[in-house]
């Protein structure tokens, strides 16, 4: 029987993980958070977050560690580069990896720190800045089923719908699927509102009346209003998804499976990412189909 969490490392206060964060406090764990650049996070201290200085002094007195950063060399930075966690780690606990990055990078982690007697499980998350800010979060959990129970009372102070799909890495390929579909829902949603646009039709109206049909989707919901102003706020950056789709377009190589809308979806965020569109957020896809179809982009 595994022993209770009191106390959370959380490393990385992005987006993502400082609403993360705030919610594990908000839930009464002990949370001493880490950042690579230092800035106030007043409302975290107001929150109850404790700021450390170092990867290091954050875990050292956690039961449990989570991490949230961009990309796989980030997570391997926080985890084993210097001054690193690792080294801190206690033995017995546990790293939360909630970062979407390579599922075969992150077996390769669990094996270095399970050479430490530290357990670790995959839980990327999908939900948007929304999910994090109101705990609402989906979470896709790879590792084994010891360790996910053991992290479970963590994830569900950050999310909702909490799925263990299968070992180690698992977590990061469901998420690769996830990101998969929404880039096809995205060029979808923006191919639409473009043709609606072209043809003359009420827009609003339109996306008003789909919503209760068969091309409904969270995508057209939430972020058909942005591509119609042509204004894409954060959100999740164009970068963060390109680099998502890298991920996916990886293991399909891996698996031999063939992702044309996903290729297509690559190259054109490599072109807003030319454009200077890197901060975006990922509804900016629309900019290339309105570009394409003479709209203002
Ligand atoms: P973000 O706002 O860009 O924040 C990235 C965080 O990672 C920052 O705290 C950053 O620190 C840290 N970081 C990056 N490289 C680092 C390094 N080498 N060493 C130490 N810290 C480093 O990103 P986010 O939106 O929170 O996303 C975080 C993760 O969640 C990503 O893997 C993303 O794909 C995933 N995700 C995001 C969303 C979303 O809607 N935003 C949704 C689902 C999943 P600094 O402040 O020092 O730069």
């Amino acid at each position: 029987m595994a022993e209770p969490v009191d106390h959370v490392a959380f490393l990385g206060l992005g987006t993502m993980g400082a609403a993360m964060a705030a919610n594990l406090a908000a839930a009464g764990f002990a949370v001493h958070a880490w950042n690579r650049t230092r800035r106030p996070f007043d409302e975290l201290g107001a929150a109850g977050v404790d700021i450390a200085l170092t990867p290091a002094q954050a875990v050292a007195t956690a039961d449990v560690t989570v991490v949230c950063v961009s990309d796989t060399p980030d997570v391997e930075a926080v985890l084993f580069g210097p001054g690193g966690a690792a080294e801190a780690l206690r033995p017995g606990s546990l790293v939360i990896d909630c970062s979407t990055i390579s599922p075969s990078a992150t077996r390769a982690f669990a094996d270095r720190l399970a050479e430490r007697s530290v357990a670790m499980v995959d839980a990327p998350v999908s939900g948007g800045s929304e999910g994090a800010r109101k705990a609402t979060l989906t979470i896709f959990v790879g590792g084994q089923a010891e360790a996910v129970e053991r992290a479970r009372p963590i994830l569900a102070a950050m999310g909702r719908t909490i799925t263990h799909v299968g070992p180690i890495g698992s977590g990061q390929a469901v998420k690769a699927v996830n990101q998969v579909i929404l880039a096809g829902a995205y060029i979808g949603v923006a191919e639409g509102i473009v043709l609606a646009m072209k043809a003359g039709l009420d827009v609003e109206q339109v996306v008003g009346a789909l919503s209760g049909g068969a091309a409904q989707s969270w995508v057209l919901a939430n972020r058909s209003e942005r591509m119609i102003a042509n204004e894409y706020p954060l959100g999740f950056k164009v970068a963060l998804h390109h680099k998502d789709l890298a991920i996916a377009l990886e293991l399909a190589r891996d698996v031999g499976a063939q992702l044309p809308v996903t290729e297509l979806a690559e190259r054109l965020e490599v072109e807003l990412m030319e454009r200077g569109h890197a901060d975006d957020d990922v509804s900016a896809l629309a900019r290339s189909i309105r570009g394409r179809s003479g709209l203002p982009d």
